[in-house]
């Protein structure tokens, strides 16, 4: 494989969210770039507005001085996977955790697991605090599994945690047969668990954060892509950053460049794979449109699964239609294509509310839009935060395998930790399994094709 290529040029299919830009979408904080800075975070997504907003908060609470910090952005702010994604804050209690159970034990599984449920309280804060105007509701996300063999699986795993007493299970609740159906509102759900969630407008709240930034004189660079940085520091310590743009020179740098990384770190190659991913916005034409009070992960298989939101003008965010081209390697696999749909979901969602969902028969909810964006697969499931293995002062923040809301934003304040008071990576109080190691990277091992290939042996009929 070879590594990614750079956030594509031109126009992106465009999101919901992105439809009504903010101020600083383009923004350049001044005409050339700076010939140095303290620290370079490349990527202005969700992991890089995340790891400004901690560095400028722990400066606030020790009273430090603001270090000078340039964002580098390829192309626009936010117009990454954190501006095209589903918007649901959405932690896993037991699918992943069940898996990294049996591969690094249950100390491992219930750190993740707490680790993820903690960002509700932490995003509702900071919401709050800020009195961001991002849509933010709380919420509970209900897991509809219409399949037996889903269902024993999820609960298999389940019963795991719950036996080794992991705390966050106390939040979940199951529930089968006819009652899991009319507590779901989902036409033949066999069961379904049902666990506190959240479901926000990440544009919104990203664009707050690089806006307080940028106020707080952090010197954002957009359609700046970075194409080299160096391995090792000259000797004042510095590296060099590279952009067609003219180079910086830093002590630090943050790679928070999620699909991307491999164009600039090729030791993360096929390690974090650009794949690519298909979301939607629905509206119904009935007023007020059917009430849909939960979040929901549809889940007809273990590959075959598909999550959505309400938004609270009644509208709905879906995403996945993987059934239209999961089977095909290339339509998703090692691309970075999002100025195209996949074409065979171009319809994918038309009748979407209407065939599962009991109460909007009548609706008339139709897509008002579906785009496509990039996400970065790690190849064993997990996000790479830390130091670089090999390169000192130089932090990785990526790879959250299309489900960084739920990751990303305490895995930055450990970030802004390491990187402002070199704290080691165990005292951060991130999940262990995120730690980017050499040992990660030569793990051969891919389980995200390990999972295709499975499903090519044993297709399931397609349910979404
Ligand atoms: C369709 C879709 C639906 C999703 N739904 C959900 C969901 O509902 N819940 C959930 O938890 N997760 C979801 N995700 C995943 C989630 O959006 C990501 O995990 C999260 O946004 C990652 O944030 P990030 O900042 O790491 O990456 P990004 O938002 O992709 O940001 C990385 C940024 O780095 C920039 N960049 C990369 N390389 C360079 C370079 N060399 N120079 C300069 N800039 C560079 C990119 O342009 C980009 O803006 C979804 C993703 C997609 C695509």
């Amino acid at each position: 494989m070879s590594p990614s290529p750079l956030p594509l040029k031109g126009q992106s299919t465009q999101s919901f969210w992105r439809s009504n830009l903010h101020a600083l979408d383009n923004h350049r904080s001044t005409p050339d770039l700076p010939s140095s800075a303290d620290i370079v975070i490349i990527g202005a997504g969700y992991a890089g507005a995340s790891t400004v907003h901690h560095i400028l908060e722990l400066c606030k609470s020790k009273n430090l001085p603001i270090p000078s910090i340039v964002i580098l952005e390829a192309r626009e702010a936010c117009s990454g996977a954190a501006g095209r994604n589903g918007g649901h804050l959405k932690p896993d209690p037991y699918n992943r955790p069940t898996k990294i159970a049996a591969t690094h034990g249950i100390e491992a599984a219930a750190e993740l697991a707490e680790f993820e449920a903690s960002h509700i309280p932490a995003v509702k804060k900071l919401v709050e605090e800020e009195s961001i105007d991002c849509d933010f509701v709380l919420t509970r996300c209900v897991d509809v599994l219409w399949t037996n063999d889903i269902m024993a699986k999820m609960k298999d795993g389940v019963d795991l945690l719950r036996k080794h007493k992991v705390s966050v299970m106390s939040d979940v609740h199951f529930a089968s047969g006819a009652q899991a159906e009319q507590l779901s509102g989902v036409r033949g759900a066999k069961a379904c668990f049902t666990y506190t969630a959240a479901h926000l407008y990440p544009y919104k709240l990203i664009l707050h954060l690089l806006s307080k930034a940028v106020d707080a004189e952090v010197n954002l660079q957009t359609h700046t892509p970075v194409i080299s940085t160096s391995k090792t520091p000259d000797p004042d310590g510095l590296l060099t950053i590279t952009t067609p743009r003219g180079s910086i020179k830093a002590p630090k740098v943050v790679y928070a460049t999620n699909a991307y990384t491999s164009a600039i770190l090729p030791e993360f190659t096929s390690k974090i794979v650009p794949v690519r991913g298909i979301c939607s916005h629905i509206v119904a034409k009935s007023s007020p449109a059917p009430l849909l009070p939960n979040s929901y992960i549809l889940r007809a298989g273990t590959v075959e699964y598909e999550y959505l939101i309400p938004r609270p003008d009644g509208s709905i965010i879906v995403g996945g239609a993987r059934s239209k081209y999961y089977s095909n390697l290339d339509d998703w696999y090692n691309n970075v294509e999002d100025s195209k749909l996949i074409d065979k979901t171009r319809h994918h969602f038309d009748g979407y509310m209407q065939k599962h969902f009991h109460g909007w028969e009548n609706s008339g909810a139709e897509t008002s839009k579906i785009w496509t964006g990039i996400m970065g697969y790690s190849s064993d499931g997990l996000p790479h935060v830390g130091k670089v293995p090999g390169r000192d002062n130089q932090f990785i923040i990526a790879g959250f395998t299309g489900h960084g809301m739920p990751q990303a934003f305490l895995s930055a304040k450990g970030i802004a930790s390491m990187v402002m008071e070199g704290t080691a990576f165990k005292n951060t109080g991130i999940p262990r399994v995120f730690q980017a190691s050499q040992e990660r990277l030569d793990d051969r091992k891919n389980v995200i094709l390990e999972e295709w290939e499975a499903s090519q042996k044993a297709p399931v009929e397609a349910k979404l």
